[in-house]
Order: C-alpha cells, then sequence, then structure tokens
C-alpha cells in the first residue's frame, strides 16, 4: 500500500514528524506544507540569532528533504490557499505542526500605547521574519520586559550586547544598524512571583549576567528567606548565579544596568501617546497561594515594554480546538473533538499538541510518539490518496492562484542570504522582506 501524509507547518515539530515517518515506513509519501518560503519555523525565527549551536539543528533538519518522497511546499497558508477538506481528501493523513503564532496580553490600562508590544515581535524583527514590522530605537534608553522566562532573558541579552558581538550572527542588516545606534541603559525584567519560581534556565540566566559592561542590580530581600530544602536544581542554581551577580563588585566600564524585579507586576502603562513609565505593583502570595497585591507602588520611566509572558495558538479554520488551553484537543497526537471523540486521520505534533513549552528536542518524542499512532491507524488494505488526488489538490491550489516554493527555492533563498553575508564578511545575512524572499523563489 502507498500511503501519503501531509504536515502543516515546517517547523522542528513538523520535521521531526516527517523524519520519524519515514524512518518507520521509508516508502510513504509526504508533503511538508508551510506558509512562509523558508523551513525551520522558530529555529529560524524565535531561537536567538547568537545561539548558533542550537540554530545548528537546522543542518540535521533539513535533511528530511533528502528523501526523495518528501517535498516542501512553502507560500501555502492552511486556512487561507489550502483547506482542511482539501487536504483529507487528497492524502491518507493529516498532520498540525503549526506551532503558536500569537501570545498573551499584560490586559491592562495603556497596553496600547506605542512602544508596548511583545518580546514575540521583537523576536520576529531581530530575527528577520518577514512579517515584522520595523523598530526604531533611537532615543529608547529604558527597556522593561515583563516576565522572567527565557524569551524574556533572550531579549534582554540582545538588548544589552555591544552590537559588534552580534556581527557574526545572521541578523539583518537593518537590525543590526538600529542595535548599533541603539543606546539602552536600563533593562528591568519583572517577575509577578519571586526568584524561586522564575522560568528562565541557568545556562540562559548565566550567559545575560555575565554579558560584558552589564551590571546587575537586583534586591537582596528577594533572594533572602527562600526555603532551599525542596527546591529543585535547576531553581537553586538560579538563586546562586543572581546572588553571585548581586553581590559582586562590577569593575570596567558600565554600559547598561539590568535591573531584576521580583514580586512586582505592571498595573498600568503611562504616556500620552507613547509609553513614558510603568507602574508596577508589589505582589505577595496569599495562604491559597495566589498572586495577589501587596500595595506596594513604584513608577519607572520606560520608552519600550516587551511583554514575554507567554506564546499561545491560534484555532485553525475547519479543526477541533480547545480555547482555554489554547491547543488542539489530542489523545498523544491523535486529534480529539471538543467532546473527546476521535477525529480520524487528524493528527497534531509540537507546540500546537502541548502548548508552547520544551525546547527543540523536546519535539523529537512528541513526533515519535504521534506517528507511531498514525502508522496503528492506517488502514492495511486501503488508501485514500493517489498520484491522481494530489495532483487534483495541486491543480485546485493553481486555480486558486498559489504557487507553491519548493525546497530548491529554500536552497536559492539561503544561497542569497550567503552571498549578502559575504558582501557585510559574515558568515550570512537573513533576507527579511516578502517581495526579496519572492522574488527568489520565482527566479527558477
Ligand atoms: C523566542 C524563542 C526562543 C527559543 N529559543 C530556544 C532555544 O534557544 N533552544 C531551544 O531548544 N528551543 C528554543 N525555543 C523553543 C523552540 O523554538 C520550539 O520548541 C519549537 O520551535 C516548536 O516547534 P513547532 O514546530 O511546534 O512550532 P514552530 O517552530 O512555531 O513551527 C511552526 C511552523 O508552522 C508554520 N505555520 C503556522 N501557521 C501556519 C498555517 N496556517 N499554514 C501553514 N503553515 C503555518 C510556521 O510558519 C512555522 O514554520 C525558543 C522559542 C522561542 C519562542
Amino acid at each position: 500500500m502507498s500511503w501519503s501524509v501531509a504536515v502543516v507547518g515546517a517547523g522542528p515539530s513538523g520535521l521531526f514528524a516527517a523524519q520519524s515517518l519515514i524512518r518507520k515506513r521509508p516508502d510513504i509519501h509526504i508533503d511538508i506544507y508551510d506558509r512562509l518560503p523558508t523551513p525551520f519555523g522558530l529555529l529560524r525565527y524565535g531561537v536567538a540569532p547568537d545561539h548558533t549551536s542550537i540554530k545548528s539543528v537546522a543542518v540535521a533538519l533539513a535533511r528530511t528533504f533528502e528523501a526523495e518522497q518528501v517535498h516542501f511546499r512553502g507560500l501555502v497558508h492552511f486556512g487561507k490557499d489550502v483547506t482542511r477538506n482539501d487536504l483529507l481528501g487528497a492524502y491518507d493523513a493529516v498532520i498540525y505542526a503549526v506551532g503558536a503564532s500569537e501570545d498573551l496580553r499584560l490586559n491592562i490600562l495603556g497596553e496600547e500605547l506605542i512602544g508596548s508590544t511583545s518580546a514575540r515581535e521583537f523576536v520576529a524583527w531581530y530575527s528577520g521574519h518577514p512579517d515584522a514590522r520595523d523598530y526604531g530605537l533611537t532615543g529608547v534608553t529604558s527597556v522593561m520586559a515583563v516576565g522572567v522566562g527565557n524569551v524574556a532573558v533572550d531579549v534582554a541579552r540582545i538588548l544589552a550586547k555591544d552590537a559588534r558581538a552580534l556581527d557574526s550572527t545572521d541578523m539583518p542588516e537593518t537590525v543590526l544598524g538600529e542595535l548599533r545606534r541603539a543606546a539602552v541603559r536600563d533593562i528591568w525584567l519583572v517577575g509577578r512571583r519571586g526568584a524561586q519560581h522564575a522560568k528562565f534556565t541557568p545556562v540562559e540566566l548565566r550567559e545575560l549576567l555575565k554579558t560584558p559592561g552589564l551590571a546587575v542590580d537586583c534586591d537582596p530581600a528577594d533572594l533572602d528567606g527562600i526555603d532551599e530544602d525542596h527546591l529543585d536544581r535547576r531553581t537553586s542554581t538560579n538563586l546562586s548565579l543572581l546572588r553571585e551577580a548581586q553581590s559582586g563588585a562590577f569593575d570596567g566600564e558600565v554600559r547598561c544596568t539590568l535591573h531584576l524585579r521580583f514580586w512586582r507586576r505592571p498595573l498600568e502603562l503611562r504616556g500620552d501617546s507613547e509609553v513614558e513609565s510603568v507602574v508596577l505593583g508589589g505582589t505577595r502570595l496569599d495562604d491559597d497561594g495566589r498572586v495577589v497585591d501587596s500595595g506596594l507602588r513604584e513608577e519607572i520611566p520606560t520608552d519600550l515594554v516587551l511583554r514575554a509572558i507567554g506564546y499561545r495558538s491560534v484555532p485553525l479554520p475547519g479543526v477541533s480546538f480547545d480555547a482555554d488551553r489554547g491547543i488542539v484537543p489530542n489523545s498523544e497526537g491523535r486529534v480529539l473533538t471538543p467532546d473527546g471523540a476521535i477525529c480520524p486521520r487528524e493528527y497534531v505534533v509540537g507546540w500546537i499538541k502541548r502548548g508552547p513549552i520544551g525546547v527543540i528536542g523536546t519535539n523529537k518524542s512528541d513526533a515519535n510518539q504521534t506517528v507511531t499512532h498514525l502508522l496503528a491507524d492506517l488502514d492495511p488494505n486501503s488508501s485514500v490518496s493517489t498520484v491522481e488526488s494530489r495532483r487534483r489538490l495541486s491543480d485546485t491550489l493553481a486555480a486558486r492562484g498559489v504557487s507553491p516554493s519548493s525546497f530548491d527555492d529554500w536552497k536559492r533563498i539561503e544561497k542569497a542570504e550567503t552571498n549578502l553575508g559575504m558582501q557585510h564578511e559574515r558568515d550570512r545575512t537573513k533576507i527579511e522582506t516578502w517581495h526579496e524572499l519572492l522574488d527568489l523563489c520565482r527566479s527558477r
């Protein structure tokens, strides 16, 4: 039997799923759709540009396309260019791997002011995502990241670093230029719970705290009186790192100060049309462990507020969705209706399956689990898909004016980025505009 599977989303989870499929069933045909002409999802557009070793996972993921039965179909937006019914009519199974493309909001007064945005959008900008809007950092001296997870740490580090230290990354030239001109003096990291509850991991925290030219300001009281008997290793290491940074004398020239503010949450962003300050409210835990107002108030002059309190997935048209949990409801990757019944031939992997948690590697075992169920569910005696059913889908897309890009198109983008990098004496420089990406796809 010759089966075929459509994967929607060419991020790490979609590519791990495809790799798992071909490893287990080398004869299976796989088409991987993405709305972008570039594969790798957040590995390309989320993982920080200066984290080059994790970025190199892309080399291993690109091997997915070496198998001749695996095809990349970029520039196809599920829900706009192609529908659930289209895919279920052409393939034996569909795997949704679209990640989490939105973020959580603070829902406070002033959140709509200019200068209030999400870390997600800021990350998209410095990563050269074609949908990202430009950021002007001229005149920005004080930046507040709301949240104490690794995304907040990433944006703080990128802003704290001397831009010359970012020359070796693949950031777009426009972004590097803006960061070179920037003169951020104060970076605030604000967490509504204590240092012992922060989600950042020691490797990322240590890297931030050791940024050359960065002084650290953390209230010693926030690190005192913590019952450390039952803390996990990650948290104990975080606390040691914070204590060391807070007590360490800073020798050398201070370019920027990192202010860590635990037990605070933003209550209001103030300013006429642009953010000028943030009112923080103190917090504490009540007897039931809930975060409540401590009554303390503090107003901090700020030019840019980046909320980094979590990503969230958006519903896919026609596909089951659990709005409360922000995921496609599923049982180990098998898509379920809201009532818990199995949706035959539909599967999920990655952040849309389990929520926006976990590192790149987490998506591998997660994809394996889904693929094991998918293969067990395939009917050994029949197949929905044929070469003809897939050709009909290609004709439908063409009739809609949709012209999918291929992996060769991506290789052309990659080559152009390497060439652009050479012009600036860098290994690679990302191309960040839609029109340039599309031109490269059309120059076949
Ligand atoms: C800022 C940030 C930094 C991170 N840093 C690290 C790190 O240093 N190390 C680490 O291990 N992990 C890191 N992670 C986590 C890692 O990026 C995720 O675990 C991983 O990317 C999730 O993979 P995914 O395939 O589920 O989603 P994604 O990577 O988001 O991929 C989803 C893909 O689906 C496509 N898509 C979305 N909607 C549609 C649609 N409607 N139609 C067609 N295609 C669609 C997208 O274009 C994208 O290519 C980071 C995450 C973030 C947000």
